[in-house]
């Protein structure tokens, strides 16, 4: 299959294909995406191919407004409809309990979906051309960066999918916050684009998820299932040095030889006279690091580079999401720099 490039004026033949039960790559605010129609089981199964992804990992619905909301969901909590006034279009992701019209091949058999509404002009008016929702995972193949850029999809997906639209670079970075409305207390499964604080603000007590912070034990069922797999990795092992900024630059120079890679906040940039490195931006500009962090990840594939160190930002803010996206890159391999020195 040749995989084409349609621009922001294509927008009939990207709505063509999703309602032909193609494959198309779109882009958000967060992440590009691989679209398929989200009621067609067999247009959802071919994501599951094209990424390589597992087949118990569910994904999200994307929707134009919180009107669609109805077609999709029963049983929606006022919450919901306070989080989609605030925040949608944008990046928050809602779980719900679903309606029968949602096939399971989308959510992997699970009672609930989570729903979407992705803040990109572009996309909104292919899904309500498309009339339809849009099932959409993260534009990589499975366990890999997610694509920032057109380019960087193009890389992962060519001859997989039908087309790609190249909507400019991402804007946010990460991908969408995912919050369960279905529990007795609303839970965060995945810090993202918007931040828990906002969040709180809006509905008081939000609980998060352990998978957030930690690494799940054997065994462990995680209330989203994606959480259990290896992400956002690079092909060489990443290491995330954890603690203040000099200490962290120190530890990291001490490690570094010709084939080591280092991601790094703008300000320790010169201080890594060996390897290959990578800045995601300033210490103090974590919407910056958020738009770079997978970019980083992605650099050193086609690089010598066999091991890679990572400074890593605090957990306010955006940090949450971006910190934990490095660690899920470095399957939660962390040192922390003010534990391990005497
Ligand atoms: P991605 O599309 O690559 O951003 O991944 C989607 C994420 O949403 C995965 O981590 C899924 O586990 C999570 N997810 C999707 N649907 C549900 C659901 N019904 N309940 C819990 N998590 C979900
Ligand atoms: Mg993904």
């Amino acid at each position: 299959m040749k995989t084409k490039l349609l621009t922001e004026q294509d927008i009939p033949a990207a709505a063509a294909i999703l309602r032909d039960g193609g494959l198309l790559g779109i882009p958000t605010e967060t992440v590009y995406g691989l679209g398929a129609n989200g009621l067609d089981p067999e247009a959802v199964r071919h994501i599951f191919e094209a990424k390589g992804r597992p087949q118990d990992n569910p994904l999200i619905l994307h929707i134009p407004e919180a009107s669609w909301l109805e077609r999709c969901c029963h049983d929606i909590p006022d919450a919901a409809y306070v989080l989609a006034e605030k925040f949608w279009p944008g990046p928050l992701t809602m779980i719900l309990p679903r309606r029968e019209v949602v096939p399971d091949a989308v959510t992997c058999g699970l009672d609930t979906v989570g729903m979407r509404c992705p803040n990109h002009p572009v996309t909104l008016e292919i899904i309500r051309a498309a009339g339809i929702p849009v099932a959409a995972p993260s534009g990589n193949r499975s366990g890999r960066p997610s694509p920032t850029c057109a380019a960087h999809m193009l890389e992962d997906m060519d001859g997989r999918i039908d087309a790609i639209v190249d909507g400019g670079p991402c804007g946010v970075g990460v991908e969408s916050t995912i919050i369960d409305l279905t529990s007795p207390v609303p839970r965060l499964l995945r810090p993202g684009g918007l931040p828990l604080e906002e969040l709180r603000e809006a509905l008081g007590e939000v609980a998060v998820d352990k998978a957030v912070l930690a690494p799940l034990s054997a065994g462990e069922k995680p209330k989203a299932p994606g959480m259990k797999y290896r992400h956002y990795a690079p092909k060489a092992p990443v290491t995330v040095v954890a603690g203040e900024g000099g200490e962290t630059a120190r530890y990291i120079r001490q490690q570094t030889g010709e084939h080591t890679g280092v991601i790094c906040f703008d300000e320790y940039a010169d201080q890594f006279p060996n390897g290959v490195i990578r800045t995601i931006g300033s210490s103090h500009d974590i919407s910056e690091q958020a738009r770079r962090v997978f970019d980083a990840l992605r650099a050193f594939d086609g690089t010598d580079v066999t091991a890679i160190f990572a400074q890593c930002p605090g957990d306010a803010g955006l940090g949450l999401a971006v910190a934990n996206r490095l660690k899920k890159a470095a399957g939660f391999q962390i040192v922390d720099v003010e534990e391990a020195e005497p």
